[in-house]
């Protein structure tokens, strides 16, 4: 009936009989108008194997034959000629992980066109941004006009594109980094952080400015992953370059190219999922001054301000959880994995510190 008022309306479209999952099989009971195509959206077939691999159990015979069915039914009827509808680049499939699949989408679009299948299309679905240029895309357009391309030279070319890629990548990494070295923090923005602390002289204010400048630079590397902020008094600083908003939509911009949101340090506890955000900050910090996360010699500056620089209520850490005392929370507990390294410290009493 569809087909009729769509022929009525304009005669030259086409309507698709999607044919999927319990309909990928020729159709018995139905038989297609002239503007009829069928769609056939091979949903449950094997992707490991391409279509025409006699190795494959879950392809062969069922789902050649069955295009060759779909291709001569709606010949024979008279109908349009059959679509395909493919799945190499559906992210929901694949589990958001790509697999390259040149040699099953070569066969498989030489096959479909020695079949006789009028068209060729692929879903594409995605939930991330894509970080390279997937191979599948690249390769599904070249196949589709040229199923005979040689896969393995189309292969070398997307290797020198994501060559480029990495190189853009690295330049806009280290433009980055220049940035947040050079930036000079707005002089009023330590007017807010002395009003807080009035007993931080400059001299002060200078380290704490060194310390946001740390978290930057380990928010930077960090790649998006999200950094706890270990410190109160830096936290403070950085909270007053937030409500300064143009300036920190600027900074933000040329020091990451996205916005930083405020991560509050208080939220930071051990026993809360930001555990792994404040883990992540620790072993980043070392990193960046070159200690040992596990047994770090000293404390890296961020994590260390808040002591030195006497913040009432601030958080206090030790290096090593050999050497904690009730109320601090230790380095190397923070340098082991999520499910921490047993042993007294990894909870219990810092918590009392980081809440
Ligand atoms: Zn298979």
């Amino acid at each position: 009936m569809l087909a009729d008022v769509l022929a009525r309306v304009n005669p030259a479209a086409q309507i698709s009989l999607i044919a999927y999952h319990d309909t990928e099989a020729v159709p018995h009971q139905v038989t297609p108008k002239a503007n009829v195509n069928v769609l056939w959206a091979p949903r449950m077939r094997c992707y490991g194997h391409p279509l025409m691999d006699d190795g494959c159990r879950l392809n062969q015979p069922k789902y050649t034959q069955t295009v060759r069915d779909q291709v001569g039914y709606f010949k024979s009827a008279g109908a349009a000629p059959m679509r395909v509808f493919e799945y190499y680049l559906d992210a929901v499939l694949f589990k958001s992980v790509m697999p390259p699949l040149p040699t099953v989408m070569q066969r498989d679009t030489q096959f479909y066109r020695q079949a006789g299948v009028h068209t060729l299309q692929a879903l594409m679905t995605g939930d991330y941004p894509w970080t390279t240029p997937q191979l599948n895309v690249w390769l599904f357009p070249r196949l589709c006009w040229n199923p005979d391309a040689d896969v393995d030279a189309l292969d070398v070319l997307l290797s020198l594109q994501n060559y480029r890629l990495a190189f853009w990548r690295m330049a806009r990494r280290r433009r980055h980094q220049a940035f947040i070295e050079t930036y000079a923090f707005a002089p009023h923005l330590r007017g807010r952080v002395r009003q807080v602390w009035p007993h931080l002289g400059d001299a002060a204010l200078n380290d704490v400015e060194r310390g946001l400048r740390q978290f930057f630079r380990i928010s930077l590397a960090a790649r998006g992953r999200m950094v706890a902020m270990p410190s109160k008094v830096v936290d403070e600083l950085w909270h007053a370059l937030i409500l300064d908003t143009a300036r920190y939509q600027h900074f933000c911009r040329h020091a990451f190219g996205r916005l930083l949101h405020h991560t509050p340090a208080a939220a930071m506890r051990p026993q809360d999922r930001g555990a792994e955000p404040l883990r992540r900050a620790w072993r980043m910090a070392c990193a960046d001054e070159g200690l040992d996360p596990r047994h770090a010699a000293a404390l890296p500056l961020l994590f260390e301000l808040d002591t030195v620089l006497a913040i009432p209520g601030g958080f206090r850490y030790q290096p090593d959880c050999t050497r904690a005392k009730d109320g601090t929370w230790c380095g190397n507990a923070l340098g082991c994995g999520s499910t921490g390294c047993g042993g007294s410290h990894d909870g219990g009493d810092s918590s009392k510190v980081i809440a």
